[in-house]
């Protein structure tokens, strides 16, 4: 049975979705947008410039250093990071807000600092944790899509052993062996009540 809106519970929905380098979260969040249109998962701010394909708005909002500097300022983001000693990424506030408002839930694709970040503003986010099947899988992953020279991926497979490491600071940890199916279960875990919330 489905759970009463808590309406006005600003975070019960919130629903944050990370994990290593490769294991597929872009994937899983994007099989989530085509299925699930009454998710709304939230489009980040990147100082990264667009990759091919990308859509201004919807991959990401694509800002220089100097708008994400203001948007920090401001107080517009609910969390930031910089990712691979690389760019920063952020998560812009209003949106989140303007949907949780409406009793909408909420996924965030971000990273594992992000994650942290997020639980400690709003400690009744639910965290998944998607894991690979294997390490070896991750490997195979990371090096198949080909987007990292070798020096690149040597460095995020150092981050990754760090990353799964962290796995258990997070509330629920769900195996990307099968796409459909990974975000299936995510979806599910938006829709239960998480087991430590006041009701
Ligand atoms: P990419 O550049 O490949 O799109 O993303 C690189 C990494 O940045 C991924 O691990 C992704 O989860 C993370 N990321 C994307 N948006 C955000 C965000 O708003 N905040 C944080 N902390 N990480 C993000």
């Amino acid at each position: 049975a489905r759970p009463t809106a808590r309406r006005g519970a600003p975070d019960s929905r919130l629903v944050v979705l990370a994990g290593p380098t490769a294991v597929g979260k872009g994937t899983v969040a994007a099989h989530i947008r085509e299925h699930h249109p009454e998710v709304h998962l939230s489009v980040s701010a990147t100082t990264r410039a667009p990759r091919a394909g990308e859509v201004e708005g919807v991959s990401y909002f694509f800002v220089d250093d100097a708008e994400f500097d203001r948007m920090i300022e401001a107080g517009e983001l609910l969390e930031y990071a910089t990712v691979h000693n690389a760019y920063r990424y952020g998560t812009p506030r209003g949106p989140v807000e303007a949907a949780i408002a409406d009793g909408n839930s909420v996924l965030l694709e971000i990273d594992i600092q992000g994650a942290r970040s997020v639980r400690r503003a709003m400690p009744e986010a639910r965290l998944v944790f998607l894991l690979p099947p294997t390490w070896d899988e991750l490997v195979r992953r990371l090096i198949g899509r080909g987007t990292e020279d070798s020096a690149e991926q040597a460095r995020r497979l150092e981050t990754a052993k760090l990353e799964l490491a962290a796995q258990g600071e997070f509330d629920y940890r769900v195996v990307n062996s099968d796409v459909a199916e990974a975000a299936e279960e995510v979806v599910d875990l938006m829709q239960i009540r998480k087991a430590s919330a006041p009701s």
